[in-house]
């Protein structure tokens, strides 16, 4: 799914992505200085590999997601708390973004619940 930046206003605009096992739900909204609010819920059920003992196993995952993208370089350093994506192409695909929460959960630690203490 493809937004084009430039169409994402003040009104909050909703998507909604799955991959094989996850489904990204939320809405796009337009904040302020080429910054776009992207707040959206992460759930579904990941194989992830256990960091302990290489074994595979399941974990639910129901996680809040909330980042800026930024339309093209983002500058303004004052605010550096902030997460910010940039986009070079005036675009966003919100399948590739689903996809880079899904590999950031899977190269986290993560244990098995024989590991997990
Ligand atoms: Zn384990």
């Amino acid at each position: 799914m493809q937004i084009i930046l430039r169409k994402v206003t003040k009104t909050p605009l909703d998507f909604e992505v799955k991959s094989s096992q996850m489904v990204f739900k939320g809405f796009l909204q337009y904040d302020a200085k080429n910054l776009i609010l992207l707040q959206a819920k992460l759930s579904g059920s990941l194989t992830l590999e256990c960091s302990s003992c290489a074994d595979e196993f399941n974990k639910e995952i129901d996680e809040e997601i909330e980042f800026f993208i930024s339309d093209g370089i983002y500058e303004d350093t004052s605010e550096s708390l902030v997460d910010v994506v940039e986009c070079f192409d005036s675009s966003v695909n919100i399948d590739e973004l689903l996809d880079a929460e899904i590999e950031s959960i899977k190269s986290d630690y993560n244990h098995c619940p024989k590991c997990a203490i």
